[in-house]
């Protein structure tokens, strides 16, 4: 296992699997953590590595404080320890370059997770779709693979990243700062008579606003896709 600290709330857990039969971006995994006690939780997080790194799989959670184990997955799993996972889960919230676009991607928070497996993947095969990425997160320091994003965007014309910050804007900042709405997703998203396909992750309500948001802007309800990533609780 190996531990990455993306934000002050955000880290990355790779993990090796020698048995794992290989994933499509976009789907999750089941994540179950037992205590001493015998007591279980189990969570499902999305999957940020692409399918191109073999027998192994990297996730990215956000704490939330008051959670069961996002706190536990993004604070103290070390090095060494074992977790209990089980996937790959979904088959609808995938994309694979094949599908084509142009490609709007929609994220809110922790929900650029499996759109990075997308974008990852799109790169690791050398696709130019064209791509665009409406990254809504409170502030910059928040932003999760800033660095990998700058990096994509800088080689890859056909790769696009917009932000908005809707908490806190760096000093100077003349890009978006407020959540997404209708006339944000008019300026950035692609016109539907290009025939995109978006796909939106995030809180329930970000996903909601958003879907909405592409529909009314044209998009066939069928060439848009959601994830939401409210609360898995359970076990
Ligand atoms: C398909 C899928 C994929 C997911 N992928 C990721 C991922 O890649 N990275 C990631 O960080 N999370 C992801 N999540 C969310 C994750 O499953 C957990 O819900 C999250 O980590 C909180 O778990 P917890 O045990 O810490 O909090 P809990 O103990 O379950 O909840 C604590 C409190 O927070 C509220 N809450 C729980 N989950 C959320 C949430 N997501 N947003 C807002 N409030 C919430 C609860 O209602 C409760 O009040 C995904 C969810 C789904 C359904």
């Amino acid at each position: 296992m190996e531990t990455r600290t993306e934000t002050a709330r955000a880290r990355s857990v790779t993990l090796a699997l020698p048995e794992w039969p290989g994933h499509r971006p976009g789907q999750h995994v089941d994540v179950r953590l037992t205590a001493e006690d015998g007591y279980q939780a189990e969570r499902s997080y999305s999957i940020a590595s692409p399918p191109e790194e073999q027998r192994k799989v990297t996730i990215t959670v956000e704490r939330l404080d008051d959670g069961e184990v996002s706190p536990y997955l993004v604070d103290e799993v070390q090095v060494g320890d074992h977790l209990e996972l089980r996937g790959p889960i979904g088959g609808y919230f995938v994309w694979e370059a094949p599908v084509g676009g142009p490609l709007l991607l929609v994220g809110g928070g922790s929900g650029i997770v499996p759109l990075m497996a997308m974008i990852r993947h799109r790169r690791a095969v050398s696709s130019t779709v064209p791509t665009r990425l409406l990254y809504s997160s409170r502030s910059q320091e928040e932003v999760i693979y800033r660095d990998e994003l700058d990096d994509l965007t800088r080689r890859d014309g056909a790769l696009e990243v917009i932000y908005t910050f809707t908490r806190k804007q760096p000093p100077g900042w003349t890009g978006y700062g407020r959540r997404i709405d209708g006339d944000l997703l008019r300026e950035v998203a692609w016109p539907a008579e290009d025939h995109p396909l978006a796909y939106i992750c995030g809180p329930t309500l970000f996903v909601e606003t958003a879907a909405t948001g592409v529909v009314a802007l044209g998009y066939a309800v069928s060439s848009v896709k959601t994830e939401r990533f409210g609360p898995t609780g359970g076990v």
